[in-house]
């Protein structure tokens, strides 16, 4: 319902991410992947999740006579330490453990070391042929054909940063996540509660808003994002005071909420 909404053409998402298996993190899965296949998909999606995510499936759509017509491609998680879930040229997905009630994993998307940049006016300058324009990217300095050094320091810029962001819902309070999200450009770190709710905290296994911004701080994101809010509180603001107090640059998460990681 909130793809729609927000007017998210969710037959172009092949890739879904579910990190444990309470009720509000997956029981919307079924209905989007029968919406999917109702629409009359046949492009993949590979779903990564607990272990028994695919019988919970398998059999939801065995008894309901459902015959998906697209392949459901399916990468179990572990809380055993970090796993590589998924690479390409640019990107890694990588799953690691939370401290919740049920087994539960957070995820981290990073882009990966991007190239140098070609200084066109130094290029220009001296004239460097195209032939060379491809080591100079990887940082490597070729050797011309008269023996002399072209040196990558001279001929490129920077390469442009490289965005992360991490997800962490559901979790305790725990320094055990700091390496795993360490460094991102944007932190999504569940708030449940409040200090004042601070024993239903621990008990349920959830993060009070001043945790989150702790853990920010000590991992040395740019930017954190509070979720997850439980709906005894109506409004937001204790949370986001709470929170920016100990970590500057944080924000309450809303549906549909857009950010632009470049202008963190
Ligand atoms: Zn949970």
């Amino acid at each position: 319902m909130q793809l729609r909404k927000f007017g998210i053409p969710f037959q172009r998402i092949t890739h879904i991410f579910i990190s444990h298996l309470h009720g509000d993190h997956f029981f919307g899965l079924p209905g989007l992947l029968s919406t999917m296949n109702l629409l009359g998909r046949n492009r993949g999606v590979t779903l990564y999740g607990p272990a028994q995510l695919k019988d919970i499936l398998t059999q939801l759509f065995e008894c309901g006579g459902q015959k998906l017509m697209f392949k459901l491609n399916f990468v179990p998680t572990s809380t055993d330490g970090e796993q590589l879930l998924f690479e390409d040229k640019l990107i890694e997905i990588t799953s690691f453990p939370l401290k919740h009630r049920i087994p539960t994993t957070g995820f981290r998307i990073q882009e990966k070391a991007k190239e140098y940049r070609l200084n066109p006016d130094a290029i220009e300058q001296d004239q460097i042929p195209i032939e060379f324009y491809h080591r100079l990217k990887k940082g490597e300095s070729p050797t011309d054909k008269n023996g002399k050094t072209i040196d990558f320091n001279r001929y490129t810029l920077s390469p442009k940063p490289s965005f992360s962001y991490s997800y962490c819902s559901d979790t305790a309070y725990s320094e055990e996540l700091i390496p795993f999200i360490k460094d991102s450009t944007l932190l999504y770190h569940e708030a449940t509660f409040t200090e004042k709710d601070k024993d239903r905290a621990r008990l349920t296994f959830h993060s009070t808003a001043k945790e989150a911004s702790q853990i920010a701080q000590a991992a040395k994101v740019k930017k954190l994002i509070l979720g997850h809010l439980s709906s005894r509180y109506s409004e937001t603001e204790a949370h986001f005071s709470e929170a920016s107090e100990h970590f500057k640059n944080t924000f309450v998460a809303t549906d549909g909420l857009k950010i632009d990681l470049e202008k963190i």
